[in-house]
């Protein structure tokens, strides 16, 4: 028993349907970028799976607690194919600071290891349709309360020392908003990351669109930023129009040459970027763009799109698992040939893992 790589992106591709499931607040539903997941803890691995969307009705693979609920045994069909835990609220979301903000408004526990955080809880394209990206939740979990706008620097320091303390935490994510069209966030990430820096040794990676100028890589890095993920999630110019009309203003040839500029200060690998695979690139386009990339020293994190409630793009139909069995093979052994893979990365989602089958492919 035991999920093979292959199961495993079906899983994360198709969803699990879970019937007796305990709501709790560790599901990631609502926020920045992709969302509407749930972790499970399996043997080899912690792996974010879509539980939310209509959609996931139609899977093959369902869930339900062990008799004494100390698992969640995992069904393909009627088969019983493997068993996870699902990871412990953590310590650090007991605590609040002095002006009672719960610590977990201010950063949130992603897969079992990972401080995650969105600096700044909004973003110039969200309000409008004509800019926003479709499939994108960020202030939604700001009008629901379950989180505060901007964290301010000396927050995240109480949070990260906590979860640290508390929990073990092993690296941080800061991803933001876009506040502006200039240093498009990199100047809220800067703020951020030095204050964390100067106060805990932990491994860094912030996120953020492509700002304008590129000496905002080397000022990350010389307050301690260990890796930047500028995340593409559509590789076409015609799905990047129709899904993120606003952040497709922003060339791919401005990624590219933020790319270029951001290895040279980072490394190779520490620089990496999310491609949603589903918002209707085709494979052969995330695939030649994906290995252009990984000759550039940018790590291209595949991941499965998961249509997220509350978003335009609620009913878009999941991508289609094959599809990504392909691409990860494809992509898979070419990391490994060029000293790419997730392990090797110092911080960020492609080290995580969690959101994608990919590493296993490796
Ligand atoms: S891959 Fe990134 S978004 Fe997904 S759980 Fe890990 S840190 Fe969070």
């Amino acid at each position: 028993m035991g999920l093979n790589k292959q199961q495993l992106t079906d899983l994360q591709t198709l969803g699990i349907r879970w019937f007796d499931m305990d709501e709790y607040d560790l599901n990631r539903k609502g926020g920045a970028g992709p969302t509407d997941h749930k972790a499970f803890n399996f043997a080899e691995q912690t792996t974010m799976v879509p539980i939310f969307n209509d959609q996931v009705k139609k899977s093959n693979y369902s869930a339900t607690y062990s008799e004494n609920k100390d698992h969640v045994l995992i069904y393909e069909n009627d088969t019983l194919v493997d068993k996870a835990t699902i990871p412990a609220q953590p310590n650090f979301y007991k605590l609040k600071t002095k002006e009672g903000i719960p610590y977990s408004k201010i950063a949130t526990l992603h897969s079992k290891n990972v401080l995650a955080t969105t600096v700044f809880q909004k973003c110039v394209r969200y309000g409008n349709r004509e800019t926003s990206c479709q499939f994108c939740a960020i202030e939604e979990s700001l009008k629901s309360g379950a989180t505060i706008a901007h964290k301010k620097p000396e927050q995240l320091v109480e949070v990260v020392k906590a979860a640290i303390e508390l929990d073990g935490i092993t690296q941080m994510i800061m991803t933001t908003g876009t506040p502006n069209l200039k240093d498009r966030g990199a100047k809220m990430l800067l703020e951020s990351a030095t204050a964390v820096k100067a106060a805990v040794d932990i491994p860094l990676q912030v996120q953020c669109e492509p700002p304008e100028d590129d000496f905002w890589f080397q000022a990350l890095k010389d307050v301690g930023v260990d890796a930047i993920g500028m995340h593409l999630e559509a590789v076409s110019q015609r799905v990047r129009e129709a899904i993120m009309p606003g952040k497709a203003s922003v060339p791919m040839s401005r990624y590219i040459s933020a790319y270029k500029a951001a290895v040279k200060v980072f490394g190779r690998g520490n620089v990496s970027t999310y491609i949603l695979a589903g918002l209707g690139d085709t494979e052969e386009e995330i695939i030649s763009v994906s290995t252009l990339l990984i000759d550039l020293g940018v790590y291209p994190f595949v991941v499965p799109f998961t249509p997220a409630a509350g978003t335009p793009l609620e009913n878009h139909p999941m991508p289609d698992p094959e599809m990504l069995k392909r691409i990860f093979s494809t992509l898979g052994p070419i990391l490994k040939d060029k000293m790419m893979t997730s392990d090797s990365l110092k911080a960020g989602c492609a080290k995580c893992g969690a959101c994608s089958s990919m590493k296993s492919y490796e």
